[in-house]
């Protein structure tokens, strides 16, 4: 990109850098988290063709419906369905599909634009209703209405991977599964009203290994496509129109950023191991199939974590099959060497990614999500473990896959879990399908419940891993996706510390192997609290291992455990971030130079 003339005058803004590394690009816009809704001014002549579109979306919308409904009701028997029937009845009903077409008509446009504006309408009407359960009603407008934009726009995010090259999306939100589609040849970065540094967004953008900056709360409306635009998704710096100067700046640092990624490719061979000799495993925690170079670029000791539910938000049909699972489970283990890959059963719910025909919840980090929801729709989680136990096969070097049970807060879901896998191996004895039976099943130690419990849950399970973003969250109460919480989004508090040793301890005690899953492990500051706590198993996103591996290799083992036992004595977030800052200098002024170092802690 050239210099650009500087018209309008400079703007700073600043967020939540989440993905480092500097973008500068230019501003494309877009209207809703699916990222799909582009005003349109149609010639007259175009409007009978746009409405035959529409009413073509509204055909195929209902026929999806009709199917998702037939394959619900076979998996789950009729208890889920009503939700779905009630969209086939909206999509059948003649006033809504009028007054779009009339939008269409009246304004000249697209059919996109005229389905939000007439459910934005409908929607004001429902919240003026007083019966709660009309009311509630609503998200079914919302989800139809999506529905009916996703197959206008064509398949997923269509649009935002059609863009020019070099285009930096500004958003309001974008879904995770919207950010997972986006092409990092075209799109430079993201910029975000909202967000934090844990949400499953802001993970997705490391995994892409785009420079993505959250939280910007008003972004949205200071900026305008077309515009040129420089992001770091270090600082959380956002700058609009940038002058020549500033301009100048950011691209000598682009560059200085490109050479250090030369360099980590020169390091990737070098151990994982402190100074004073202790070995730490870096792994990589894996959402998209297209990471896989990624993950051996940086050398990492295999696949700590793999979020298997992006594979479903990623199938067609959103309920991938059992042979479509295990064609992926088996690539994993094929790709992650002899380190091999844990494989965690599906996390859908939360912020990230629903299955159709459950409706959202109101609070839905504490709903019915992961092993909760596994367990209740039995069918569909069986069908998971059957292609990880078909996928997980012996070879030479022995059983490459594990399981892993998350957001696990009772000892009966393991155990509940453990029957049917159990029944799964029966059934897979019986049709003589090859498929191993001592694949480990581990448990994702993020909730407090789990924490306290962490000695009885050792004993039913093969290892642990700490999920230190849901820890947090449900430690601190602090939702981990709200930019107007995200100050207290504190992996340092004390209380999670504490929490993190508890169970550091308890699974040393046990015996059993533990591993830190979450994004502290990408975190060189927390890393070495980590380290200190006893933890030396690390499973981060690919792109900090060189960053992760090079603070390990300047540090002594005895160092950080004296930070970390003095830590968590405090009693403050901010007596540990002071404490922390004031004795980083002892750690080696190579590591302590890094731009993405000096972020974190502060
Ligand atoms: C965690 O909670 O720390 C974790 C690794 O899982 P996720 O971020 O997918 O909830
Ligand atoms: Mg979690």
């Amino acid at each position: 990109m050239r210099t650009p003339a500087r018209k309008l005058p400079e703007e700073r803004l600043e967020g939540i850098g989440v993905c480092q590394g500097v973008a500068i690009g230019t501003v494309f816009l877009v209207d809703d988290p699916r990222g799909r809704i582009v005003r349109v001014f149609l010639p007259s002549e175009q409007l009978d063709a746009e409405i035959a579109r529409f009413r073509e979306a509204v055909r195929i919308a209902q026929r999806q419906v009709q199917e998702a409904t037939d394959r619900l009701r076979a998996a789950l028997g009729g208890e889920r369905v009503y939700i779905l029937e009630t969209h086939l009845l909206m999509l059948k009903d003649y006033s809504i599909g009028q007054q779009v077409e009339n939008f269409i008509r009246e304004n000249q446009a697209n059919a996109e634009w005229a389905v939000r504006d007439v459910t934005n309408h409908l929607l004001d009407v429902y919240a003026q209703i007083t019966d709660d359960y009309l009311r509630e009603r609503g998200s079914d407008i919302v989800d139809v209405s999506h529905r009916l934009i996703k197959i206008l726009s064509g398949t997923k995010t269509r649009d935002l991977n059609e863009l020019a090259v070099g285009a930096i999306i500004i958003a309001d939100d974008l879904l995770p599964s919207v950010a997972a589609d986006l092409d990092p040849r075209r799109v430079l970065g993201f910029v975000t009203n909202v967000g934090g540094w844990a949400s499953h967004t802001s993970i997705i953008a490391r995994s892409l290994n785009i420079p993505a900056v959250v939280g910007v709360r008003d972004i949205t409306s200071r900026v305008r496509s077309g515009e040129t635009i420089i992001i770091d998704g270090t600082t959380g710096a956002v700058i609009i129109n940038p002058s020549p100067e500033t301009y100048r700046f950011y691209s000598e640092q682009r560059e200085r950023q490109q050479q250090q990624q030369l360099h980590d490719i020169e390091e990737r061979e070098l151990p994982a191991v402190t100074r004073d000799g202790y070995e730490v495993k870096l792994r990589a925690n894996i959402e998209l199939m297209d990471e896989i170079d990624v993950f051996q670029r940086f050398n990492a000791a295999g696949i700590g974590l793999y979020r298997s539910e992006f594979l479903y938000s990623q199938s067609a049909t959103g309920l991938p099959t059992e042979d479509e699972q295990y064609e992926a489970y088996k690539f994993l283990a094929e790709m992650s060497g002899k380190e091999g890959a844990v494989i965690r059963t599906f996390d859908l719910g939360g912020d990230k990614l629903h299955l159709e025909g459950f409706k959202p919840e109101r609070n839905p980090a504490l709903g019915l999500r992961a092993i909760r929801l596994s367990l209740s729709i039995q069918h569909i989680f069986r069908t998971q473990i059957r292609a990880i136990l078909r996928a997980a096969e012996h070879s030479d070097e022995g059983v490459r896959l594990k399981i892993l049970l998350p957001f696990v807060s009772n000892l009966d879901e393991i155990r509940e879990a453990k029957q049917i896998i159990a029944d799964a191996e029966r059934e897979l004895r019986a049709e003589r399908m090859p498929h191993a039976e001592d694949v480990e099943i581990g448990v994702m130690v993020e909730v407090p419940a789990a924490v306290i419990m962490a000695e009885p849950l050792a004993r039913e399970a093969d290892f642990f891993s700490l999920g230190t973003n849901d820890l947090t969250q449900s430690v601190l109460a602090v939702d981990r996706g709200n930019e107007n919480v995200n100050a207290l989004f504190d992996p340092l508090h004390p209380a999670v510390l504490r929490a993190i040793k508890f169970v550091s301890d308890a699974a040393q005690r046990m015996r059993i192997p533990i591993n830190v899953c979450g994004e502290m492990a990408s975190n060189p500051a927390q890393v070495i609290i980590l380290l200190g706590l006893g933890l030396r198993d690390l499973s981060m996103t690919p792109s900090a291992i060189p960053a992760i591996r090079r603070l390990v290799r300047s540090i002594d083992l005895n160092t950080a455990q004296n930070l970390a036992a003095h830590a968590i004595a405090l009693t403050t977030p901010a007596e540990v971030h002071r404490y922390v800052q004031a004795h980083l200098s002892d750690l080696g002024a190579q590591f302590m130079a890094s731009a993405h170092f000096t972020h974190f802690v502060s």
